[in-house]
C-alpha cells in the first residue's frame, strides 16, 4: 500500500508501519497522562485512560482529502481495496508490540509519573482512526474479535464514505461517523471526496449508523468561515443518524493542514461554544453535557443518558468486554446496558480567552458583540472532575486531592 518513499516520511512522522497497510502512532495524550498532565477529552467525557490507550488504523489509505486533515497527504486514496491484506493476528500483534516500544523511553524518565507508565504496559482501549479509514481493512470484524477477547475497549472512526462496512460492522464501544459539512456542494469542498456519489453514501452510512445498538457519536470538525454554517441542515444530518453522543470539535491549525487553511480557520474554545449552543436549539431530544477547553471540543449527548437528573456518559467497560463477549453480534445489549455516573466537579483549565496574546485579545473582545446574540452564558460553562488526579496519587495523597477538590466546588 506505502511505496518506501511514503512509509519512510511516515516513520519521520513518528508512525510504525505494521505490516503492508496499518500503523500505530503515540497520541499526545497518552503521553501527556504519562507525564501527569491529564489526559484526553474522552477520558472526560467517556472515561478512556489516555495512558492505557493505543492510536491506530487497520488501513493507511483513505477514500477522502480533507482540508483540516493534520495528517500528510502521504497516504495513498482509493475507492476500492486493491492491495494483500494481512492477518488481522499479526496487525493485533505488530501493533501492540510498536506502541509499547513508542512508550519504552518513558521507562525511568524523570518526566514520567511512574505509576502511570506501568499502567500504560496495559493497553485497555484502542483508538481505530489515526490516519486513513481503518473501517476500509476487509477483515476489521475479526481484529475486533480479538481487542474484544483481550479486553481492550474499541472506538472506530470513519468518515461515512463505506456505507456497507457501517451495515456490516461488529459491535464496537463506540462508533464515530465524520459529518464534515451540512451540504453537498460544502462537503465537496471540504473532504475532496473520491466517490461520485459522496453525499449519497453520507446519507446511507448515518442511516446504518441509526440501526447501531452500541454507543454512536457524530463527530463535526467545525473550520471557521469555512462549514460552521447551516446549524438546522447539520441538525437534520444528526437526527438522521440518530447518535447517542455528538461532539463539536474545532479544527486544530497543526501539521500538514496549514498549508490549506489559516490559523483564522481555527475557533476557539469560546466560539465552539457558541456554536454549540445555536445548534442545540434545533436538536430537542439532546442536550449539551461537556465542554474540554483545550481540545476546543463540546460534547452533546441524548436525554436517555440523564438518569434521575445524573448524567451517565462514562463508559462500565468491565460490563462491555462482559456483554460483547457473551452476545459478539451485539443483538440482546445496547449502549444503555453498560453505563456510568459521569464525575461532576471542575478541574478542566481555562478558555483560550486567558492565554490570549494581547492584540488578539482585544480584537475577539470587540467580536464578542457579534457573538453575543447566543447569550451571555455561551461562556459560563459546567466543569467535571475526571478522577485521573487520583490515578497518580498514592493512597495518603489521595485524601490530600479529595480535600483540595472539596475546596474547588
Ligand atoms: S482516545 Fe484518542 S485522544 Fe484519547 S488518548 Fe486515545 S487516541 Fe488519544
Amino acid at each position: 500500500m506505502l511505496t518506501p518513499a511514503s512509509k519512510l516520511e511516515l516513520e519521520k512522522q513518528g508512525y510504525r508501519i505494521v505490516g503492508s497497510h496499518s500503523a500505530v502512532k503515540t497520541c499526545g495524550w497518552t503521553k501527556n497522562m504519562i507525564r501527569g498532565e491529564g489526559g484526553c477529552y474522552k477520558l472526560k467525557f467517556y472515561g478512556i485512560m489516555s495512558n492505557q490507550c493505543m492510536q491506530m488504523t487497520t488501513s493507511i489509505s483513505c477514500a477522502n482529502r480533507c482540508t483540516f486533515c493534520w495528517r500528510g497527504y502521504k497516504a495513498p486514496v482509493s475507492k476500492e481495496w486493491k492491495w494483500e491484506v494481512d492477518t488481522p493476528e499479526d496487525i493485533h500483534a505488530g501493533a501492540m508490540h510498536a506502541h509499547h516500544q513508542l512508550l519504552v523511553g518513558f521507562g525511568g524518565s524523570p518526566t514520567a509519573n511512574q505509576a502511570a507508565y506501568a499502567k500504560s504496559k496495559e493497553i485497555k482501549h484502542v483508538a481505530l482512526s489515526l490516519t486513513g479509514e481503518p473501517i476500509f481493512y476487509p477483515r476489521i470484524n475479526e481484529s475486533l474479535a480479538l481487542f474484544n477477547r483481550d479486553g481492550v475497549s474499541t472506538f472506530l472512526v470513519t468518515n461515512a464514505q463505506y456505507p456497507e462496512q457501517i451495515r456490516d460492522l461488529k459491535p464496537v464501544t463506540q462508533l464515530y461517523v465524520s459529518v464534515d459539512a451540512p451540504t453537498k456542494e460544502m462537503l465537496k469542498e471540504v473532504d475532496k471526496p473520491l466517490f461520485k456519489d459522496y453525499w449519497e453514501r453520507l446519507l446511507l452510512s448515518l442511516d446504518y449508523l441509526a440501526q447501531k445498538k452500541q454507543r454512536t457519536c457524530v463527530r463535526l470538525t467545525v473550520v471557521k468561515g469555512e462549514n460552521d454554517v447551516l446549524l438546522d441542515k447539520y441538525a437534520e444530518l444528526i437526527k438522521r443518524g440518530n447518535p447517542d453522543f455528538i461532539e463539536a470539535k474545532a479544527y486544530m491549525h497543526v501539521g500538514p493542514s496549514r498549508e490549506r487553511l489559516t490559523q483564522e480557520n481555527m475557533p476557539l474554545h469560546e466560539e465552539i461554544i457558541s456554536f454549540s449552543k445555536a445548534l442545540v436549539k434545533h436538536l430537542p431530544d439532546w442536550e449539551i453535557v461537556s465542554e474540554h477547553v483545550s481540545s476546543h471540543v463540546v460534547m452533546f449527548a441524548k436525554k436517555k443518558f440523564k438518569i434521575n437528573g445524573v448524567w451517565h456518559t462514562w463508559i462500565d467497560f468491565e460490563k462491555w468486554h462482559e456483554l460483547v463477549n457473551n452476545d459478539p453480534e451485539g443483538k440482546l445489549f445496547t449502549s444503555m446496558d453498560f453505563l456510568r455516573k459521569t464525575p461532576q466537579v471542575g478541574l478542566s483549565g481555562k478558555g483560550s480567552l486567558d492565554s490570549m496574546p494581547e492584540e488578539k485579545r482585544k480584537r475577539f473582545l470587540a467580536e464578542k458583540k457579534e457573538l453575543s446574540s447566543y447569550g451571555e452564558e455561551a461562556y459560563k460553562f459546567v466543569d467535571e472532575k475526571t478522577e485521573e488526579m487520583e490515578f497518580y496519587a498514592g493512597k495518603e495523597e489521595k485524601e490530600e486531592i479529595e480535600e483540595k477538590l472539596v475546596i474547588t466546588k
